[in-house]
């Protein structure tokens, strides 16, 4: 599972950094540099458009994993350097750049470089789908391993819609109508009764809505006899 990326406008980009002469730049090695959008050569890229733009870059980085806890010690290493930049401009995905923006000695505004798109998986190389929005009650093992959420463009809980035609869906003929998928993955398994069961409404109490949502793993392993 990979968080997805793309990168903003250069425009935009510069607008966040009307005010900064001296940019420190930090990409990520993990999920940014798969989706080409803040690996070395992306960094390098926006490195020479920067100072091309009359921006002086003090120095840059490509963090192993930006999301990382490991990412204090990549700042800590590089302290001097980035005490000297007006700002940050982290072309890593939006945990990256809180993470960054937490663990820095001093404070200092990080401004994103990405937009963060949504959690997908590799379907082949170099193309992504997106395959859970986290909604905080998983309902797959009604629906074959396939998230009618995201996958069905109504993201409806009972489907098919009615619009589906030739398996694809009625939004464009380049989405595979999430309720055919999964009407034929449960034919496979010669589970097609299980299309019979209502699912109730959602309780989207759990999903993002309400403030963040936490989960305190260390408590519940010590509450575990
Ligand atoms: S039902 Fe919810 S948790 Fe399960 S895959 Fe879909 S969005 Fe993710
Ligand atoms: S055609 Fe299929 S994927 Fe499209 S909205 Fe209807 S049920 Fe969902």
């Amino acid at each position: 599972m990979k968080t997805i990326t793309e990168q903003k406008p250069l425009e935009e980009i510069t607008q966040y950094l009307e005010k900064c002469k001296k940019v420190y730049l930090i990409g990520c090695g993990t999920c940014a540099t798969l989706c080409h959008t803040g690996g070395k050569s992306e960094v390098l890229e926006v490195k020479a458009n920067l100072e091309a733009n009359g921006k002086q870059v003090v120095g840059w980085m490509v963090i192993p994993t930006a999301c990382d806890e490991l990412t204090k010690y990549a700042l800590e290493e590089e302290a001097k350097t980035i005490a000297a930049a007006d700002c940050i401009l982290a072309m890593t995905c939006a945990i990256g750049v809180q993470m960054i923006s937490l663990h820095l000695k001093e404070p200092k505004l990080v401004y994103p470089a990405l937009n963060t798109l949504f959690l997908g998986m590799e379907e082949s190389p170099g193309h992504f789908t997106e395959v859970c929005l986290q909604c905080g009650n998983c309902v797959l093992g009604r629906t074959a391993a396939i998230c009618p959420l995201v996958r069905c463009s109504k993201s409806l809980l009972n489907g098919p819609c009615g619009g589906s035609a030739e398996g694809k869906c009625e939004v464009s003929p380049d989405i595979p109508c999430a309720w055919q998928l999964i009407y034929d993955r449960l034919a496979a398994m010669g589970r097609l009764d299980e299309l019979e069961e209502i699912e109730p409404i959602k309780d989207w109490s759990v999903s993002v809505s309400g403030g963040p949502r936490k989960s305190d793993v260390e408590a519940e392993c010590a509450d575990t006899p």
